[in-house]
């Protein structure tokens, strides 16, 4: 199966996907993971991701298309598909991503937008925490640890993403609407858009995306 989520930053769309990607053994491609490896790794390209990562803008389109079309290069797309997760976000990406699918003898099954309110956004962002360890992830109030801080599974400290601070959470959904809302119109016309709704509880959501996946025979 290939796929994209799309939606705004806390909409859930990296959880999902790698429910998604366990469940039905496709491999996940989340940008923003891929990003955030690089800059742990302290490379100079990793030290550049970061301050785009920071400002809660976006990474300027060149550098994102080509590690993304080198990820879907490789063998084992082809046979199992992939579940793009943050990209493609403005228009010249959803471009090159055709033109990349084009040339690979590959096209899209389905992109999922997850139709997110602010308030939902907001609160599950800010209230976002991760372990430093083994980046097992924990919300201060829907999913607590069991003691403030420490993760249950390794006992590693939580941290909290700097771009999931609210001012940057505001210019990120900013970022969005200016850039990335406009690819809901793209793959409409493409016919390939299910609409879901981003506020509901991540096994609701995956029920929801499950049956869309039986409907058009992709199971
Ligand atoms: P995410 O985890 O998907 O919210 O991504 C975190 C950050 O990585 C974003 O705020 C952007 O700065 C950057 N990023 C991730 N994916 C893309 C993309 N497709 N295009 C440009 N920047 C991206």
């Amino acid at each position: 199966m290939r796929l994209v989520l799309l939606g705004p930053p806390g909409a859930g769309k990296g959880t999902q996907a790698v429910v998604l990607s366990n469940n039905l053994h496709i491999p996940h491609i989340s940008t923003g993971d891929i990003f955030r490896e690089a800059k742990e790794s302290g490379s100079e390209l990793g030290k550049k991701l970061a301050e785009y990562m920071e400002q809660g803008v976006l990474v300027p389109d060149d550098i994102v298309n080509r590690i993304v079309i080198e990820r879907l290069s490789k063998d084992d797309i082809k046979e199992k598909g992939f579940i793009l997760d943050g990209y493609p976000r403005t228009r010249q990406q959803a471009e090159v991503l055709d033109n990349a699918l084009e040339g690979l003898e590959l096209r899209l099954d389905m992109v999922i937008y997850m139709k997110t309110s602010k308030k939902t956004i907001l609160m599950r962002l800010t209230g976002r925490r991760i372990c430093k360890r083994c980046g097992h992830i924990y919300h201060i109030k829907n999913i607590p640890p069991k003691k403030e801080g420490i993760c249950d599974c390794c006992n590693g400290e939580l941290y909290q993403r700097e771009d999931d601070k609210e001012q940057t959470v505001l210019k990120r959904l900013e970022v969005y609407q200016e850039q990335t809302q406009e690819l809901i119109d793209y793959y409409k016309q493409k016919r390939l858009l299910k609409t879901v709704s981003g506020d509901l509880e991540v096994r609701q959501l995956y029920d929801v995306i499950y049956e869309f996946f039986g409907k058009k025979g992709l199971l």
